[in-house]
């Protein structure tokens, strides 16, 4: 068994977090702010085991695939973020709730087995806990369709964002006579916000397909928000962007992207955010609703020791009686409340129910131009642009990134781009060599 130890004694009580995202940072914020003297005095032991060495703040994508924002900007590593926690660089495999232990592979040992590797089951090593919160995230079920892991884009396991950037920044830079064609599948807040990214990146030189299999773009805002989700149509033509409803991304190869009507398009980039499935960690089988998620107590436990939140659990809003979406708000809002559970649990509290209803939504379709939701009042342009950044500050792990976030943008509005669109001799377009433009 891995003991992990500080000054030669294990704490008093162990808390395990499973993942890097959101769900973690704010368990152990929530933690910190009502338990923080424990922790620091040894007493209570903080340890997470992460795919990731960094928090990958999601929101920024869409800036940072239209050169808005330098990839780094979302980017917090993990140890700067939790320095009170010890970070462990590998995968959870399995949870025992009966023995709370969890069982996990170091990165070290996945990319680079060694025989004799010291280790429990081959390269597992196993983990014991007090408590355990599941924050593992979910993944876009990226080989539901045929070619996609090979050829598309997802955005959501570590270093996907990077190499989508460069990609699209090739394809903006090519100076060929035939324009790239970016194809992006799923049309909810993720997609459009992808669509419109690139679209703005590339301008001419790209154009951007979007696939959605319902009759409208952005249907979880459509019905409650109707003038919001008319906005985001208008930005789309405005961008360019050519939108193909009631179609799904069939399959992938390396040139083209088949559709479910039969129909193909010649892609150069195809990205995929054609929702997401829970990231399972075997273990605690009996307690997933029917998409996999860990479905949780009133108060976010799953069983006595497991706490679970964000995407990689079936959270009921308190109110509504439904399922609370998949987003970093819920993902935030979540974790704070089981970190502050578990610090009532170590003083022999009573738990509390999560309590929280909602705030909001919004999309970007560049520096200005968003849509905002707050409590059921809708925005737009400058206004919402202004409250999504403000949300989005006020969420960033590091304070020092957020600063260099408002940099970022001020410099935009004084000089363009914070990452230029390079030039084509400045790139290496030998990837694209293969890829059709249309
Ligand atoms: C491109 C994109 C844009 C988005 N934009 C927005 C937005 O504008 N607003 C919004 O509210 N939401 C947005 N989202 C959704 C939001 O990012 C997610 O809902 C949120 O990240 C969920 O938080 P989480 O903590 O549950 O999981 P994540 O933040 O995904 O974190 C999961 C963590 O678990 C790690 N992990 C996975 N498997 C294991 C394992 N077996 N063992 C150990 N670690 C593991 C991962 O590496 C990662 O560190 C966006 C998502 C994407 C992909």
């Amino acid at each position: 068994m891995t003991t992990l130890v500080r000054g030669g004694h294990r704490a008093r009580y162990r808390v395990v977090l499973l993942g890097g995202g959101y769900v973690t940072l704010h368990a152990y914020a929530g933690l910190m702010r009502h338990a923080g003297r424990a922790v620091r005095a040894g007493d209570v032991q903080v340890v997470v085991i992460s795919t990731d060495d960094a928090h990958s703040f999601h929101g920024f994508t869409g800036e940072v695939l239209a050169g808005l924002l330098p990839y780094d900007r979302t980017r917090t590593p993990l140890v700067d973020a939790m320095p009170h926690a010890h970070v462990v660089l590998g995968r959870a495999t399995a949870i025992d709730a009966e023995h709370r232990v969890v069982r996990y592979v170091l990165a070290d040992d996945e990319s680079d087995p060694r025989p004799g590797s010291p280790s429990d089951t081959g390269y597992e090593r196993v983990l014991d806990y007090d408590a355990l919160v599941v924050g593992t995230g979910g993944r876009e079920p990226a080989t539901t369709v045929p070619g996609l892991a090979e050829h598309g884009f997802t955005l959501r396991a570590p270093g996907d964002i990077a190499v989508l950037t460069d990609r699209v920044r090739e394809a903006a830079a090519h100076r060929g006579l035939r324009r790239h064609t970016v194809v992006v599948a799923g049309g909810g807040m993720a997609g459009v916000e992808m669509a419109a990214a690139v679209a703005d990146l590339g301008g001419a030189r790209v154009r951007v397909e979007l696939v959605h299999s319902g009759d409208a773009i952005l249907p979880e805002l459509r019905d409650d928000q109707p003038r919001l989700a008319r906005r985001a149509d208008q930005e789309l033509r405005r961008l360019g962007v050519r939108v193909r409803l009631g179609v799904r991304l069939a399959s992938v190869t390396e040139d083209h992207a088949y559709l479910s009507d039969g129909t193909s398009l010649p892609a150069s980039t195809v990205i995929a955010t054609i929702g997401q499935r829970p990231v399972q960690v075997p273990g605690l089988d009996a307690h997933r609703d029917p998409r996999g998620r860990l479905v949780t107590r009133p108060d976010l436990s799953v069983v006595d020791g497991v706490w679970a939140a964000g995407d990689a659990a079936c959270v009921v809003h308190p109110t509504s009686g439904e399922p609370v979406p998949a987003n970093a708000l819920w993902a935030i809002k979540g974790g704070e409340h089981v970190g502050r559970n578990l610090a009532r649990t170590f003083r022999g509290r009573p738990t509390k129910p999560f309590a929280y209803r909602g705030l909001g939504q919004a999309a970007s379709f560049g520096v200005g131009r968003s849509i905002s939701e707050l409590y059921g009042i809708p925005f737009t342009g400058w206004v919402a642009w202004v409250l999504r950044l403000t949300f989005f500050l006020r969420f960033m792990p590091s304070r020092r990134k957020a600063g260099q976030v408002v940099a970022d943008f001020a410099r935009h509005a004084a000089h363009g781009r914070s990452t230029p669109v390079p030039e084509p001799a400045e790139v290496a377009v030998a990837g694209l060599a293969t890829a059709r433009t249309a």
